[in-house]
This record gives C-alpha cells, structure tokens and sequence, in this order.
C-alpha cells in the first residue's frame, strides 16, 4: 500500500469530503476505465451525447451524465465490458459568435481559414475546462474513446458518411423553400425552429377589388396568386381571373382551394413565396410562379422595387403607409400569431427558396427502428412517432457558415459536372484544394469548391458510428450500441437524425435502449435562464457539498425521464446521509476491529436473521430498479435500508450484544460486516468517493473493482418475527423517552403478551434495559381511574362561576360512571346537561396488584412495571 500517512486504522470522525475526493481522484487511474477491445466478457456500449463545448459543464449536462456514470458503473459491476466514451461537439454557430465577440471581429474581415482556426483554439480551451467538472464529478469516462468533432479523424468519418449516402440516393440536392435565419445568414433544419407567440397586426386592403388580409404586407411583392375557397359564395365571379397585384403592378391568378378558411379576414388570401409553410404547399399543388423579395440578409430584392435595400421590416412600415397614402388599407386588427423563430438567435425565420443540400426522410424505416429500440421512460417513444408522422420535408444538410465540415464537393467550371473525391483522400476542404483528376465529363481543369458546409447534426448524429469504430465498409462487430442517454429535448433532431443516419448507412438500428432523462429547471419551477436569475452551476454545488451530494441529488430528484426542479434541501439531505452513513461506518469498524471478522460463525439470533432477510429484500429491490433505470428507487432503497433498518433499529438493537463476549457477539459483528459490505457496493454507482472511502477501511482494496451485489437470504420466520421485535422495543423506547427516561435508564419489568413467544437472545432486554419476558397468555389487567381531567374551555364557557360545584360532581361520580357518564346531572339542587367533552378520565392498569403502563403494538400488549 502506498498511501502511508494518508489512512489511519480509525476513521476520523468527521467525513471531509473535500481532502476524500481529491485524493481518491488523484489515485484512480484513467486505464480502469478503459473498454477492452479484446474482452471475452459481453459488452455494454453507450452512444454519450457530445456536449458543445461551451466551457460550462451545465447542471442539465451534469444531470444527464449522472445517469451515464450510475449504471456504467452498474454494468461493469454486473461484468460487463463498458465503454462511456466522451466526445464533443464542436462546429456551429455559437462558437463562431463568441469568437466574433472576443476578437471584435465579423467572420468576413479575416480569411475563412483564420476564422475556422480562431474556432478551434477556442474549442480547446473550453473542452479542457470541462474535462476538469467531469473529472471532478467522478465520472467513470473512458477517456481512450474520447472524440472531438472537429477534428481530421473525426470529420473525415462525417465527409465518409456524406459520400456514402450521396451515392446511395439519400443525399440531393436542389432548389426547393427552406427555412433560413437571416440574422445567421444561414438555413436551417425544421427541427431547429423553434415558435414564440407574438403581437402583430392584420391588416386588410383593396387588391384590385378583392379585399385580402395579410398580416405581411411586405411579401405583397412575392405574391403569386390569391387563393379562395371554392364553395365561397363571395367570390364565386373571381373563378379562372387574374388580378393586379396592388403597388407592383404583375398579374397573379386566382385559385380555389379547400385549405382556405373562409372565416378568416375576408377569406381570400394572397399566396407569397414564402410567407409560411401552407404558401409552399399551395405554391407546389397549383404550380406557382417563384418570386424571391427577401434576400439572404433578409433585405428587399431588386423585386421590391423602389422598396430595394430595406430590411423585412422597414419595408412593412413603408408600405403600409403608400396604401393608406393609395387610400386602399381598409383596416387593421390586432392578431396574436405564432412565429417560428431561429433557435439559436430568436430572429423570425423566413421560408427562401434556395439550392440547398437534402437528406431524403424516408418515415417507414426509421419508424420501424425506432420501434426494435427499448425506451425507457417507454412513452418517450411517442414523441418520436409524432415527429416522424408529420414530416413533410426533407432534411436540409447544408448551412452557409464557416466553421463545420465541409462538404466534400466540387462543380466544373466549364460544364458544371459534380465531382467528388475519393474516398482515401478524405478528409478535404474543396475551398482550399481541387479533385485530382480532371472533370471526367470534359476533362475540365478548373473547379469551384462547394462553399456551403454540413449541419452540425451531420457530425453528431454518427457518434455512435463513430465509437463502435464504422469505417465505410459494413457494419462494426459492437455495433448496434446498447444504450443512447440523451435529453428530452433533442429526441426530434439527435435521437431523429442518429436512427435515421445509422439506417442508412448500415440497414440496422443504432442502439437496443434509449434512456432519456429530463430537463433541471431552476429552484423557482423555471426554465434557467440568465434574464431569471435563477441559474444554478455545478461548481458551487462541488464546492460547497462535493460531487457525491451532487450526484445523489441527480437521483433522487425525480422518475428518470421527469423533468427535475433544482433543490439546495436534497442536496443538504444528500450530505446529511452521508454524514449517518459515516457514523454508521465508525462504529462497524470499531466492532470489526475488536477481534476481527470471523467467517464461520453460525448466525442463529433472531436480529441478526432478521436483518439478512431485510438486506436481501433491498438487494432485490435495488437490483430490479438499476435494471430498469430507476435510480430514484434504487437510492431511496438504499438510504431507507442504511438509516431506518440498520442504524435506526439494528443497531440499536444489538448495541447491548456487542458489548458481550459471546458467540452471538461474533454473529453480530459477521453480519454487520455483510452488511456493510453490501450497502458501499450498492452506493458505489452512485456516490464513488463516499463507497470508495468507506470500503476502503474494511476491505484494503477499491470498491470499484468489486462484484455487484447478489446476496440472497430467505427465512420468512425471521422476517415476521424481527420485524415485530423491532416495532415493540421502537415502541417501548419511544414510551422511554416520552416518560423523561434516558434511553439506558433502568426500565423495571416489560411483558409482552404476542401471539407466540420470540427467541430474541436477550436483544429486547438489554436495548431496553429491562427484565423482558414474553408470554402467549391474554393479559390480565384492572383498569382503575386515577385521574380526570377538566377541558377548560368547555366547562367555563357552560358553567361560569359553577364550574367548581361542576367539577365536584364529576368527581364523585362512581369509575363505571364515569367511563359512561349521565346526560344529566344534579348541581345545587338543580339538574343540568353534562356537555360532551367536558372531560376524560385517566386510568391506570393494574397487574397483578401492582401498576402497569399498557402499551400495545398492533395484536400485542406490552406491559411495563417500572422500578420503583
Ligand atoms: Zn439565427
Ligand atoms: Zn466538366
């Protein structure tokens, strides 16, 4: 052993969490972790989502990874090969900003390569960072399987993956209406809208006659056609028109359609390319022309005319006011409206038709392995389903950024052929070189790179093809994975795109089990949030109670798959248990210590029994809940049988035992130790230092590498029996303490009349510090009243100033009257209505001639002499 000073035989008395933690972090070593590529031993892969690397490790992260540590933790206890890969993910948006912002810089005044190196070097930086909080969570990584995205082995795979399904069919492209931010000049997948309710107006105008309400007069350049229901009485004599587009002049055609809701504004609408997603329907099914007024940047075209230039907005303003100025705006409404917005930035999306890179959704496939994946919690696969079901676009791939993968592509100049590059040669960036062979349709030399990159989904949602070692050929031997954890949050985009991806490129599906944990909201019930102040960060929680109290809150702040309000309390009660838990260890060991643990010695005292049965009953109960991913359960299984079943009344109960020297002394100590034994084994997934720390003392070696628990104990008889035991001597002490009694205060004589004697080994006696004696016989006992007591504020509201002529009176009453008293009774001469609860009578028991305090306990009687 080698860690000389740093353990002494005695535990000391307090649990410092601090000193524990960094010193067990400083002596595990990263290879214990490692999966075993060569293991005979069944595997358990887990697909860990890569976080963005922020520099934060946020709670909902440290939430999530909780979940991951606790039963990989479970598994390789369970003899599974494990693998907890980490990895990140590193292209996007967000990181292009900060970068933005720390260099007061835009990504334009530097040249694309300084730009994506400026991102990586920032990346880094804060992936180190929160290398550090998984490291101090205890998290069980494998830190050979880490990956990060933005590197040449990884996007390499992502370029791999883009060339295999453009070659299969999946991948296209062509010009079709997307939904675009133009804050971030760039287009984005459905699942990236996000929808806010917001105020706006519905304004209603002449168009050439008709009148039409729109709530975006600035698309009236855009407009292709107007749109009416066909059983429309109104507009009836509008069939095979066209009509003036009002300010601009072009012809557009009227349609009739049954989507029309003719109850809305005048029930005539304009069609504009693209307002929102029903004008791309219309636009598809009656075959419209294509008018694009909004640009890029979300500024007017050179369509809008004299409106050229202005922003979206800007030119809503402008027109308004020419119609009113036209004398053709009728009137506005105030309308609330649901507007899709980009989720990174909050700015209204606009629908641009543009040429853009597609992934073909093909909804049957991916429902049907969606549906050979277990979800646990099981309703969460519903979410998927209704995702997939309402599809109706496919999945647009390209974003025009800069820092991602780019995508592996060039045109010809000359005759515009689509090249791309061999699979060895990846990965490339077809900005910065050309193909290596000339345009096989023209033998062209010159080439123009694709400029566009890849979505960031691309990258992640091959994760799992990544850890499972995918490298184009077939389907990797561990592949599928066994479990995907991941939020809620992102089963429509992650869980989404990773079926789908893996489907495609291998025919299976990408994991047998998907665990979906909730979100933390803040300690106010909200959405964290910087404008709500309530943000709570995992470091101060490490600071002030350490990681195991941090993780213990992870599981037993709610169902897995709830989501989970943030709570100092639990963490408080965490550390609490801890602190039990430590004095529980402190005295076990001092037992231990005494004579040692002796292996052979028959366990036969009712208590001891007892407290197998119980132990095997959690194990069970623990066992079951890790199986399903319970870890609420499995904690509070755990927590309940450490504090109430051992300490609260095991140990209370043998306390007198161990001080003995007997046999059944030796009994005491083997099962404490079995015990004990077991409970830092259950407690190991869930708080690694604490179990590590208190197996350590014991056993000289890491709880770790231990076994799981399988302890299994039947003895029904032990069971019944000690529970009763347990109850009658809580209750008996509970009747000490009530009295004034210290609880080793000598009692005097305690009969218990139960259904059958118990054989406790004189445990009940010694906790109580009596003479106990159990007897099958009915009690027998005289109930005499020795006192009775006045209610108050009954008697002197009723009586007054008679009330102590009243009271006399009760008093003399005889004891059967007073158990039943009279509805009347005579005072001074005159009779009067006895109140209800205008009294009680106090009895006492007598047995045997001498005074008893009864208590009972369910069927039983306990009796108590007291000494004198
Ligand atoms: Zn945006
Ligand atoms: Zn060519």
């Amino acid at each position: 052993m080698t860690c000389g000073m740093e353990f002494s035989d005695q535990l000391p008395k307090t649990y410092e969490f601090a000193n524990v933690e960094e010193r067990w972090r400083n002596r595990w070593r990263d290879e214990d972790f490692y999966f075993d590529r060569n293991s005979k031993k069944p595997h358990f892969i887990i697909d860990t989502p890569p976080p963005y690397p922020t520099g934060n490790f946020h709670i909902g992260n440290a939430l999530n990874w909780c979940y991951i540590d606790f039963f990989a933790r479970y598994k390789r206890m369970r003899g599974f090969n494990v693998m907890f890969p980490q990895g990140w993910d590193c292209h996007g948006l967000p990181t292009e900003v900060k970068v933005e912002e720390i260099n007061h810089i835009t990504k334009n005044d530097v040249s694309r390569e300084e730009f994506r190196r400026m991102c990586r070097e920032l990346t880094i930086k804060n992936i180190g960072q929160m290398r550090e909080t998984l490291r101090r969570m205890a998290f069980s990584v494998d830190w050979s399987n880490e990956y990060i995205t933005m590197q040449p082995e990884y996007f390499k795979k992502t370029q791999l993956s883009f060339l295999r399904m453009l070659k299969s069919g999946y991948i296209y492209q062509s010009e079709h209406p997307v939904n675009f931010c133009t804050r971030c000049e760039t287009a984005i997948a459905f699942a990236e809208v996000a929808y806010d309710e917001r105020d706006t107006r519905l304004n209603y105008f002449d168009f050439d006659s008709v009148e039409i309400a729109t709530t975006r007069p600035e698309l009236l350049a855009a407009c292709v056609a107007v749109a009416v229901h066909p059983d429309d009485t109104r507009y009836q004599n509008l069939k095979g028109k066209t009509l003036k587009v009002p300010i601009f002049g072009h012809l557009v055609p009227v349609v009739r359609d049954e989507a029309v809701d003719p109850a809305f504004g005048s029930g005539a609408v304009m069609i504009c390319t693209f307002g929102d997603k029903q004008d791309v329907h219309w636009w598809k099914q009656h075959n419209l022309a294509l008018r694009k007024a909004i640009d890029r940047q979300g500024k007017m075209t050179a369509l809008a005319q004299k409106y050229e230039g202005m922003t979206a907005a800007n030119c809503r303003k402008a027109i308004l006011s020419d119609m009113e100025e036209k004398k053709i705006l009728r009137k506005q409404e105030d309308l609330g409206q649901r507007v899709g917005t980009c989720w990174r930035c909050k700015t209204p999306i606009e629908i641009l038709s543009e040429r853009q890179w597609f992934i073909k959704i093909k909804p049957d496939e991916i429902l049907d392995a969606a549906h050979q994946i277990t979800w646990y919690p099981e309703h969460m696969l519903r979410r998927m389903e209704n995702w997939v079901e309402q599809m109706e676009w496919d999945w647009c791939i390209s974003r025009q950024r800069i820092f991602a993968t780019p995508i592996p592509v060039w045109f010809c100049k000359k005759c515009n052929e689509r090249v791309v590059p061999d699979e060895n040669d990846l990965p490339v960036d077809p900005t910065l070189t050309n193909p290596k062979q000339p345009c096989p349709k023209c033998g062209g030399k010159e080439f123009a790179g694709e400029e566009d990159v890849l979505d960031t989904w691309m990258d992640s949602s091959i994760s799992v093809l990544n850890v499972t070692g995918w490298d184009g050929h077939s389907s990797p031997e561990i592949f599928p994975a066994q479990i995907r954890p991941q939020g809620h949050d992102i089963i429509r985009t992650w869980a989404f795109y990773t079926i789908l991806r893996s489907v495609a490129l291998t025919g299976n599906r990408p994991w047998d089990q998907i665990l979906i944990n909730g979100m933390v909201l803040g300690e106010d019930g909200f959405k964290m949030s910087k404008s709500r102040g309530n943000i709570i960060v995992p470091e101060d929680i490490l600071c002030k109670y350490g990681a195991d109290s941090l993780r213990q809150w992870a599981a037993m702040g709610a169902a897995t798959g709830s989501d989970i309000m943030f709570n100092w309390n639990d963490v408080v009660a965490a550390s609490r248990f801890q602190t039990k838990m430590w004095n529980i260890a402190r005295f076990v060991l001092l037992q231990l210590e005494k004579e040692g643990i002796e292996k052979n010695v028959p366990v036969n005292s009712l208590a001891d029994r007892w407290l197998l049965t119980r132990l095997s009953d959690t194990v069970g109960k623990v066992t079951d809940a890790m199986e399903q991913y319970q870890f609420d359960v499995a904690l509070k299984a755990i927590r309940e049988f450490a504090w109430d079943i051992l300490a609260d009344n095991y140990i209370e109960l043998v306390k007198g035992r161990l001080y003995t020297k007997d046999a059944s002394r030796r009994s005491a100590c083997l099962v404490l130790h079995t015990v004990y034994d077991a409970i830092c084994r259950m407690l190991a997934p869930f708080t690694p230092y604490f179990a590590e720390e208190c197996y350590f003392y014991i056993n000289k070696t890491s709880v770790h590498k231990q076994p799981w628990v399988t302890f299994t104990y039947d003895d029904p008889q032990a069971y019944f029996e000690g529970d009763l035991l347990v109850k009658i001597v809580g209750e008996v002490r509970k009747y000490k303490h009530d009295s004034g009694l210290a609880l080793n205060a000598p009692l005097g004589r305690v009969t218990i009349y139960a259904p059958h004697t118990i054989e406790d080994e004189g445990d009940a006696a010694r906790t109580l510090n009596a003479d106990v004696f159990w007897r099958t016989d009915t009690a027998k006992l005289d109930r005499i009243v020795t006192d009775i007591e006045f209610n108050r504020s009954v008697v002197g509201p009723a009586f007054r100033k008679k009330g102590p002529a009243f009271m006399n009176a009760i008093r003399a009453l005889s004891p059967q009257e007073l158990v039943n008293p009279p509805k009347l009774i005579t005072l001074e001469g005159t009779e009067v209505l006895v109140p209800d609860h205008a009294f009680t009578p106090k009895f006492s028991y007598m047995e045997g001639g001498a005074k008893v305090d009864v208590i009972s306990v369910g069927d039983v009687i306990v009796t108590i002499q007291r000494t004198a």
